[in-house]
């Protein structure tokens, strides 16, 4: 569908804030579609999210092996979940307002071999299926030391199979290293936006890198027609892929271990309120998802968009989801938040969280910038400009009046402000220095 003009004044006219979207201002939009029915509904149960955890335990000690990067952590891909006290009073200290309860940040940029939350989403996918294809063909069984996988023979076997992607990087970056250490022929559809260092990064491997000069979704799409005129082979659908929500939900069971070994309770009277940059929607999605199978009603949650590419804004205000795009309504799409420069939302996605969701707000690309210097100022940590979408929500929260309607005063005293990041350890230094220059140019002028 294209929306023609009076399509769009008649959009307007009904969602009045998409004046302002159109306008390359920030908005903050409050989910009043929200039910308050528990998700039944969910496209995962808690128990797919505990075989999904099983299996990637099974996988752990071959990834220990192949990414000895992840050998300490005994092959299991986690990130640590880090206190920002010293952040929560420069965001209070800028915006002159307080924040009750306190700030965290799910680190999910130091996740190992991808350097992003596509990680969790990506690698799953791929290990699912070769397990399963290993197990069809009689080469493995679940109780088997999966080290065997990591064998020139295994190898052979799986290079027979070849794998593709569509993405604007990191979704890239987890297929391809994942998909090449098994064996696979993998193939990443790289949209405009994917950096370069990322593209080398999996050309070193030996992964096959096709570049478009157009935006992520002709990337998937093309992709998604090349495979499907390919026998053996396996399309990693971003916009569709339950595997992949799947594999992202898994952080919400190792997220409640986190909690209790920091003594941090999450209940009725310490609500968590969770703050996801998205993109297409699958990795904020799956986390919500994960979260509510996990904590109920005491999570709530925010996705965090730049203002070039709300594409779940308009997607889940209109109702319309898939059916319309951040173009209909004039805007280029194009933004330094590669990871989140998608022009058209998952409807998988936006339908399933759609009941749920309490709110999306929108960032400028210079505040991504400044944030990005000032959480490397006062916590020491590096992230990549998506990853820093989320860092305003509690501030959001509260200035949206979100915070004193949703919450009693005693929950807003015990609140837990999870802001979740997605990306950037793997940023060569050069360019890492590069951004935080800028940022630091910009940090004055927010
Ligand atoms: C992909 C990505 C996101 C958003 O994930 P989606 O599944 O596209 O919504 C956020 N941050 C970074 C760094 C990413 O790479």
């Amino acid at each position: 569908m294209t929306l023609n003009k009076q399509d769009l004044e008649q959009m307007v006219q009904k969602w009045p804030l998409l004046a302002d979207m159109k306008a390359g201002h920030e908005v903050t939009w409050l989910n009043d579609q929200k039910s308050k029915q528990e998700s039944s509904h969910w496209p995962i149960t808690l128990k797919d999210m505990k075989e999904a955890d099983e299996r990637l335990k099974r996988f752990a000690p071959f990834l220990a092996h192949v990414f000895p990067e992840t050998k300490a952590a005994g092959g299991i891909i986690e990130s640590p979940l880090i206190d920002i006290s010293g952040m929560k009073a420069f965001l209070e200290q800028l915006h002159g307002q307080t924040i009750d309860g306190r700030l965290l940040l799910k680190a999910d940029h130091l996740l190992p071999v991808a350097g992003s939350v596509k990680a969790r989403g990506g690698m799953y996918e791929v290990l699912k299926l070769a397990e399963s294809l290993a197990i069809e063909h009689g080469f493995l069984s679940l109780t088997d030391d999966y080290r065997k996988l990591d064998s020139p023979s295994m190898r052979e076997f799986f290079s027979r199979y070849s794998l593709s992607v569509g993405s604007t990087g990191n979704l890239g970056l987890s297929i391809g290293m994942t998909g090449a250490a098994l064996g696979f022929q993998t193939t990443v559809h790289m949209s405009a936006d994917a950096k370069e260092w990322k593209k080398n990064r999996l050309r070193a491997r030996g992964v096959n890198v096709v570049e478009y000069a157009d935006d992520y979704s002709r990337a998937v799409k093309e992709g998604r027609k090349l495979s499907e005129q390919t026998a053996d082979s396996f399309f990693v659908d971003d916009e569709q892929s339950k595997e992949l929500f799947t594999g992202y939900s898994t952080s919400a069971l190792r997220l409640e271990q986190q909690f209790k070994e920091q003594g941090i309770q999450i209940d009725e009277q310490h609500p968590l309120i969770v703050y996801i940059p998205c993109g297409v929607g699958g990795a904020p999605g799956g986390i919500f998802a994960g979260l509510k199978r996990v904590f109920g009603d005491h999570v709530y949650g925010f996705f965090a968009e730049p203002i070039e590419a709300p594409c779940m804004l308009i997607g889940l205000m209109t109702g319309l989801h898939d059916e319309v795009s951040v173009q209909d309504i004039g805007l280029g799409g194009r933004t330094e938040a590669d990871g989140l420069a998608v022009g058209r939302p998952s409807s998988f996605v936006g339908k399933a969280v759609e009941p749920h969701l309490d709110g999306i707000f929108t960032v400028t690309d210079e505040k991504l910038f400044a944030y990005l210097y000032t959480l490397f100022t006062f916590e020491g940590e590096k992230l990549e400009p998506s990853a820093l979408a989320g860092m305003e929500g509690p501030i959001r929260a509260v200035k949206s009046g979100w915070m004193a309607s949703a919450l009693t005063e005693q929950q807003r005293a015990g609140a837990v402000h999870l802001v979740w990041s997605t990306g950037g350890s793997l940023v060569p230094q050069a360019e890492m220095n590069a951004m935080l220059e800028r940022g630091e140019k910009l940090s004055g002028t927010i």
